[in-house]
């Protein structure tokens, strides 16, 4: 028979088999769905699962108490409606649930046998480890640790109370400062990080981190360092992409990836692309999987993948020489990270049902996919105005989030559009000038590359500007005073190539959507005017009059 067993003096909660709420129907399972135990030889088992152990010798398998019900934990059940089979079966395994009358029920460590897994049960602030829950004659048990996964998930033996969320991060940031040597603006982004990721399944977008450095440079301690606090992590030296997948849907881990390890990069990066919000699914083989969920990358360099790379934080690591960092394998780090993690469980018990991303005040200078990062990141401790505010500030620099370079053809174009709209009041551009203007400048830079009007035309597209008609003379461009601004837009966003070189026939001074768009500060990086040089005063205005 299952046990009783209460972590906090103050728990009262009833006996094993009472009944939470009125019906299980209406239950609310959340993130990962349950997996109701499949009949006896139903299910195939997962890509790269090895066989279990004898499932009769399972806890479940008891608790199914002769219902002549197995244990499976594989991909297909994982995926199997569960409204349909809970219907079929009566015991249900479950990593997460919240129950009609609110109460959640988690999955932890057994405090008794590490080896084991058991629920803790959370309602009206009081905590209860059980190891079945009876509901309405449905009985929920918790996931065996024995599935392939699940055994090398980190979970809480414990559900403490925290001092604050502003404790609880500063406890975060002394752990993380103390075992590994990062430069100190990167702690509090990564203290966030660690209390993002342990309510990441109620929120819709999820941070990546990208730990980017040579070898040596410390990527894998921090990773381990991560590995201790983070909510389920799973830490992976190599991932083919159905074990990807499959961990990913069924646990909702928070990922921590050393590329170094993995074969199939491009698999890999498809997958995390599609992980980063709640409602992308991914096809795979004809199967649709869910990859949602908080992940940390460690690369030599980040990919060569632009998409990517504007959904992670890049945190990059340097060699260090100290040597008074602590070793996460120290009994005494062991202890403190298994205190911050029962505390992180209590944090995700309490918010769970209230955490919201909100906008963080200013915040919209970022661009949008920065912006929803570091609404995720700030979500978790949103009151803390000055804490977001850092934040905003540290992704405002540019820093959180490089941006990527635009590719030669994207420079080349935008710098001679750029210019030819600072010659004079014209609204419209012959597509075969812009290309000539293009290529005189790659040629004076040195560059071999040369562009044809139609490629040139192609990357007008890209930019966004499409209003061109064929004429007599051949293809133009028409642009509006929108248009202007974008471009100035994207010279500030992008930089533009040799901006230094005075290759504006006006200064940008002199140009209100230069100032407007802070061009003008790039002034006095321009070489002194040369001799004969007139500085006009002409504001650039294309609205046609
Ligand atoms: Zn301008």
């Amino acid at each position: 028979m299952a046990t009783e067993r209460n972590r906090l003096d103050k728990v009262s909660l009833p006996n094993l088999g009472r009944r939470f709420g009125s019906g299980l129907k209406n239950s609310h399972f959340g993130p990962n769905a349950p997996v109701p135990v499949p009949q006896r030889g139903g299910g195939s088992r997962a890509l790269n699962t090895p066989e279990e152990a004898n499932s009769s010798e399972s806890r479940i398998a008891l608790h199914a108490e002769n219902a002549g019900l197995s244990h499976y934990s594989d991909a297909n059940s994982a995926f199997a409606d569960p409204s349909k089979e809970s219907r079929d079966n009566s015991v249900t395994e479950i990593d997460f649930a919240e129950l009609k009358d609110g109460t959640l029920v988690e999955l932890v460590e057994d405090p008794k046998d590490a080896g084991q897994a058991c629920l803790a049960v959370w309602k009206d602030s009081e905590v209860q480890f059980v190891d079945r829950l009876e509901q309405d004659g449905q009985v929920f048990v918790p996931l065996s640790r024995k599935n392939e996964v699940l055994r090398h998930l980190r979970l809480p033996s414990a559900v403490t109370p925290y001092e604050s969320v502003p404790a609880l991060l500063r406890g975060l940031e002394s752990l993380i400062a103390q075992c590994v040597a990062v430069d100190e603006k990167y702690v509090p982004i990564l203290a966030d990080f660690v209390l993002n990721s342990w309510l990441v399944d109620r929120l819709e977008v999820a941070p990546y981190l990208s730990v980017v450095g040579l070898p040596q440079s410390g990527k894998t301690t921090l990773l381990r360092v991560l590995s201790l606090v983070c909510r389920r992590p799973l830490l992976i030296a190599d991932v083919t992409s159905a074990s990807f997948y499959y961990a990913c849907a069924r646990f909702m881990p928070t990922m921590l990836i050393d590329e170094a390890g993995v074969r199939n990069g491009r698999t890999l990066r498809h997958m995390l692309r599609s992980g980063t919000t709640q409602d992308v699914l991914a096809v795979r083989k004809n199967r649709i999987f869910h990859c949602y969920g908080a992940k940390v990358i460690s690369w030599l360099e980040p990919p060569d993948d632009a998409a990517l790379n504007s959904r992670c934080v890049l945190i990059p690591m340097f060699e260090s020489k100290s040597t008074a960092l602590c070793r996460t394998d120290e009994p005494k780090m062991q202890q403190l990270t298994a205190e911050l993690q029962a505390q992180l469980l209590t944090f995700r018990l309490e918010n769970y049902k209230t955490v919201k991303p909100a906008a963080v005040a200013g915040d919209e200078v970022l661009r949008p996919r920065t912006r929803d990062l570091l609404r995720a990141l700030s979500a978790c401790h949103a009151q803390d105005t000055q804490r977001c505010q850092g934040l905003l500030k540290f992704f405002e620099s540019g820093e959180a989030v490089p941006l990527e370079p635009l590719s030669p053809e994207h420079n080349a174009v935008l710098r001679a559009l750029f210019a030819m709209i600072h010659i004079g009041d014209f609204s419209f551009i012959f597509i075969s000038d812009l290309a000539d203007k293009v290529n005189r400048f790659l040629e004076q830079s040195g560059d071999r590359l040369r562009l044809l009007p139609r490629k040139v035309g192609a990357v007008l597209t890209s930019f966004g500007f499409t209003n061109r008609t064929r004429t007599n003379s051949g293809w133009v461009l028409y642009l509006s005073q929108q248009d202007a601004e974008k471009l100035h837009q994207l010279a500030a966003c992008y930089g533009i190539d040799g901006f230094k070189d005075r290759f504006l026939s006006m200064s940008p001074e002199d140009c209100s959507l230069c100032r407007a768009a802070g061009l003008h500060k790039r002034g006095p990086d321009l070489p002194p005017a040369p001799p004969g040089y007139q500085v006009t005063t002409k504001e650039l205005d294309l609205r046609r009059s």
